[in-house]
């Protein structure tokens, strides 16, 4: 197979392209876009994010009544609903425009035992959503600390010897990851998990292999979710395929670029081991890409999921897909974003014939508070996300008033 590098780009005409604002707002009502302005011009601003959370966090602890106005801003935007099937508009409304949905059950911060079994119960109802409603809702997903304790993950991968009553937990946690993936695979469904902290990841992408052994052997259903922002991430997707060819079988890939780089930062400094994380943006969007020609190349045994907001990978992806003649719609690759976000990527794949889906966060509004804070804080103007949002909003607001008036 002919292998591609960055410089043959622009000789290879790609069959998207995402300025158009018509197309990514296509599903928005005029009021809609108005509504978006205005929250958008909200987060923009640091210290509205930074006075908005505090209030908010201020209030619910108060049990002063603001979950109508969270509700009705941004908790509508970034989420489906409190429940699978409050999430049914949001399913139909992408599906009208040829995106699919990925239920993201988002309460976080689970401690008991109880709140372990009640979530993978709940994550289990995803893939049963999912089953009966493959077209439109394509993938089901989990993090494994939504079912398992932090700290235990984190001591089982330091290798220290776990006590009695810890190793009875780490047995149940292990049970409820296979429990989850098991019906996954009956029902067909594929299912992600999620990438989190690395002094945690070692765990999880143990999990994750030893699940994709027993249920990936006629196609990729578990995804293992790879954080290119980590240095050795690149090497360990190559290890992970070696290791898929060895055993025969499927290898399931989410690739993205990492969400937790000032914490990871901030650790490796205080306890004074090396930086996972690449020196620079540039190095984390090299491997990206890098990753994501290795799937390209490696396309018999890999099914790829690109999870990210960047145009240039998501073009970049477009581009190698027609290079090698892969369909758009070949269900081994697909891109997907979060909700609320980056639609002018979404909607403009989407209409190109291309496979998009968007992670759809549901819960209670108190539980899916810190879901909702980091969303609002990524979209700071600092953070760069919001001004490039802002701008296609305007836009479109601005392209409408003037296709009224001719
Ligand atoms: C569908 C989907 C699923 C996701 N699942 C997960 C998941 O399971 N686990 C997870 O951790 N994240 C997950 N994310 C979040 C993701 O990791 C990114 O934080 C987010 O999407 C922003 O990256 P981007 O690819 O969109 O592009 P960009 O906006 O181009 O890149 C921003 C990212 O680049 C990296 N970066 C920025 N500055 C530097 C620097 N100085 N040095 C090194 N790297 C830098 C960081 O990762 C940062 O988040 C998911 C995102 C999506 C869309």
């Amino acid at each position: 197979m002919p292998k591609l590098d960055f410089s043959q780009m622009n000789q290879i005409e790609a069959k998207v392209s995402f300025e158009d604002t018509s197309i990514a707002f296509s599903s928005r009502s005029d009021m809609e876009l108005q509504k978006m302005y205005w929250m958008f011009a909200a987060v923009h601003q640091n210290w509205m994010v930074w006075v908005g959370t505090n209030a908010i966090k201020y209030s619910f602890q108060m049990g002063l009544p603001i979950k109508w106005a969270v509700k009705n801003t941004i908790f509508n935007h970034f989420c489906g609903g409190e429940t699978i099937e409050d999430c049914k508009t949001t399913i139909q409304k992408l599906a009208d425009f040829g995106i699919g949905t990925i239920l993201d059950y988002s309460v976080e911060g689970e401690k008991t035992e109880r709140g372990f079994d009640m979530t993978a119960q709940e994550i289990m109802r995803t893939i049963d959503k999912a089953a009966t409603n493959p077209q439109n809702v394509p993938f089901s997903v989990f993090k494994v600390t939504g079912v398992a304790p932090f700290d235990l993950l984190a001591k089982v991968q330091s290798g220290d010897k776990l006590t009695a009553s810890e190793n009875e937990t780490w047995q149940k946690a292990q049970k409820r990851v296979d429990m989850i993936c098991q019906r996954a695979h009956e029902r067909k469904v594929r299912l992600f998990i999620d990438a989190e902290e690395t002094w945690i990841q070692k765990t999880i992408d143990n999990l994750a292999y030893t699940m994709m052994a027993k249920y990936n052997r006629e196609q990729a259903i578990v995804y293992n979710t790879y954080q290119m922002y980590c240095v050795a991430s690149l090497q360990n997707l190559k290890d992970a395929y070696h290791q898929a060819t060895m055993h025969n079988h499927y290898l399931g890939v989410k690739m993205v670029r990492g969400a937790y780089m000032e914490k990871e930062r901030a650790r490796a400094a205080e306890m004074n081991y090396p930086d996972p994380i690449q020196p620079n943006k540039e190095a984390t969007d090299n491997d990206f890409n890098d990753g994501l020609k290795f799937c390209v190349d490696n396309q018999q045994r890999i099914a790829l999921c690109a999870g990210t907001h960047n145009e240039y990978s998501s073009y970049y992806l477009t581009v190698l897909m027609e290079k090698y003649n892969i369909a758009p719609n070949n269900p081994n690759f697909y891109f997907a974003q979060l909700y609320g976000m980056s639609d002018h990527i979404s909607y403009n794949l989407a209409n190109a014939g291309y496979n998009v889906a968007k992670y759809v966060p549901y819960g209670p509004v108190k539980a899916v508070l810190p879901y909702l804070f980091r969303r609002a804080s990524e979209n700071t103007s600092v953070a760069g996300q919001s001004g490039r949002e802002f701008t296609l909003i305007k836009n479109e607001i601005k392209r409408r008033r003037q296709s009224k008036k001719s």
